[in-house]
């Protein structure tokens, strides 16, 4: 008998202690009924301990729509559908249970929290489930944090456009979803025409400010939600465009080209003409057998340099850059890309 009393004395102990613990903590039965809510649960969502406790509305505190919370996966046992339902999740840490996090939308508070959530599983003597205990850490400030520094770190400082780095993991991303699907992916390169007369006529800054300019006209012109454009180096500008066929892009150089020299940005150096102008070189291909996505790289590359021998202030694709080359007397293409690539 006093060991009865004495274990529910420690019951309603524990339970008092999980009720005023500082960390947000549900517990559900194997029902998955509510049977603890504890204050900072209810701090964390708005919702009170009287709305949840004995149902199974829980997913209520944290999302709009009904689905399962992490500990309803720990009493059904189905770490299988963490993957669909949680940004990221696996087993947790101490190894028994799940962690996961997740954005949820906390529609008593109305505001989105990133929420880093463990549940763990509490049996019997004989093995059988009687609790799940959920716990919950507030991480919106660190993942705030995280993603605005993920996007600087993915930004040319200068242009704001998507940096050298980014540039080439989603050239890789793309040519290897165009090859899957097998529909024609684009890339262009921009340069800016005798851009160092510039710097030494104007002054690095305005070259800067100019470049900030150009940077402006390229991402106006690149609207699509899979294209990016990007600042490929110095006075370089590269842009990728999926599902884009040869002459759809050369149209979009054109009327980068166009708008640029539109703003009349005062050049004058002497051998350079009197606005600001640029020279275009564009591949677009459908991914087949082994070609690689530095191959596209190479094709653009030699048809800016065929703009540049041609004269600047033009768009040259690289199937009529051999044809204008060879018109020209035969100067080879200069392959910059696969020199520096050789140089890697
Ligand atoms: P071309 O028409 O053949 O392209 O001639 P270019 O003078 O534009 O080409 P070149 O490669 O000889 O020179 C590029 C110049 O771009 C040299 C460099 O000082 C300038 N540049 C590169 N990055 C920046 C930058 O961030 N700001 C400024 N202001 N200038 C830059
Ligand atoms: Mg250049
Ligand atoms: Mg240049």
């Amino acid at each position: 008998m006093a060991q009865v009393k004495n274990r529910s004395v420690a019951h309603s102990y524990a339970v008092r202690l999980m009720e005023h613990l500082v960390v947000p903590t549900f517990v559900i039965d194997p029902k998955r009924r509510v049977v603890i809510w504890n204050q900072a649960c209810e701090r964390l969502t708005g919702v009170a301990a009287s709305e949840v406790l004995g149902t199974t509305g829980h997913w209520r505190a944290f999302y709009r729509q009904r689905r399962y919370c992490l500990a309803d996966l720990v009493a059904l046992d189905r770490p299988d559908k963490l993957a669909a339902l949680y940004a990221e999740g696996g087993p947790s840490d101490a190894g028994v249970g799940l962690s996961a996090e997740n954005w949820c939308v906390m529609p008593k508070l109305g505001n989105q929290l990133y929420l880093a959530i463990d549940a763990g599983s509490i049996h019997d003597q004989a093995g059988r489930l009687i609790a799940v205990v959920e716990t919950l850490r507030d991480m919106t400030d660190q993942k705030r944090a995280e993603l605005a520094l993920q996007a600087l770190a993915s930004k040319d400082g200068l242009t704001g456009l998507a940096n050298r780095r980014s540039f080439d993991a989603a050239l890789q991303a793309e040519w290897a979803r165009a090859h899957r699907t097998q529909r024609p992916l684009a890339l262009l390169f921009v340069d800016v025409d005798h851009f160092k007369l510039f710097n030494d006529r104007h002054g690095h800054q305005n070259g800067d400010e100019c470049l900030r300019a150009v940077a402006a006209i390229v991402s106006k012109h690149v609207g699509r939600p899979a294209d990016l454009a990007a600042r490929y180096g110095g006075e370089e500008f590269a842009i990728i465009m999926p599902e884009t066929d040869r002459a759809a892009a050369c149209d979009v150089a054109e009327r980068i080209r166009k708008a640029v020299i539109g703003q009349r940005i005062t050049h004058g150096a002497s051998g350079a003409g009197s606005v600001l102008t640029l020279s275009i070189g564009v591949a677009a291909d459908v991914p087949g057998g082994d070609s690689s996505a530095e191959w596209l790289l190479s094709q653009a590359d030699q048809a800016l340099y065929a703009a540049k021998a041609l004269g600047r202030n033009r768009t040259t694709s690289a199937d009529a850059m051999l044809a204008d080359l060879a018109r020209l007397g035969g100067r080879k293409p200069r392959a910059r890309f696969l020199a520096r690539a050789a140089r890697k």
